[in-house]
């Protein structure tokens, strides 16, 4: 193994977000990811659920618009010749945690790719709701996250990471991601905390 440091990034104290302008995506928070037992299991990702959570509660007491992706797969699907099973439309592991399932009227995306844009309409509904920022947050950071950011960020949007609402399967993963966010797509990486609304 070699070692390598992290090049800096910045991490902001404060992000401010306008709500009528604003969408929480809460990225692939599924059984198989999150919780024990699932197929695909990222060890630190229930530890986010009540950051997610949090970030949630603002959403929904400001009015921001909400969407959940849901990594979808079914029998064929390429994706499986990567990774273990995972995310089988129907089962258990592929439903949302209960601790984090979307209320009536917020929007699920089913995805059959690591970006969220890909072969759906959440570039339509963004543009619809008058969407400039996204706040994005879930698990796999620099997998479902990260192409998702990366998609939202060559349209244009304004990303923001809470990087404590987030999770991968090792850190060098979780660090290269971030930088990448930051430096490449000019997105911001803040915590779930500092994420504050326009007065
Ligand atoms: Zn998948």
């Amino acid at each position: 193994m070699r070692s390598i440091e992290v090049p800096e990034y910045e991490v902001h104290d404060e992000v401010r977000v306008d709500p009528a302008r604003t969408a929480l995506i809460v990225v692939d928070m599924q059984n198989d990811f999150v919780k024990e037992g699932g197929s695909l299991l990222v060890p630190d990702a229930e530890g986010t659920i009540p950051n997610v959570r949090g970030l949630l509660d603002l959403a929904r007491e400001n009015g921001m618009k909400v969407v959940f992706t849901q990594d979808t797969h079914n029998e064929g699907d390429p994706e499986w010749e990567i990774w273990p099973e995972h995310a089988r439309e129907g089962s258990w592991g592929w439903e949302i945690v209960e601790e984090l399932a979307p209320l009536a009227g917020e929007t699920v995306i089913r995805k059959v790719r690591y970006d969220a844009f890909y072969g759906t309409a959440l570039d339509h509904l963004l543009r619809t709701w008058g969407v400039e920022t996204l706040v994005i947050c879930g698990t796999v950071a620099n997998i479902c996250v990260h192409y998702t950011a990366a998609s939202a960020a060559l349209r244009w949007f304004e990303v923001v990471i809470p990087r404590d609402a987030t999770s991968a399967l090792d850190p060098f993963d979780l660090e290269s991601s971030l930088r990448q966010t930051s430096f490449l797509f000019g997105g911001k990486v803040t915590h779930v905390e500092n994420v504050r609304l326009t007065a």
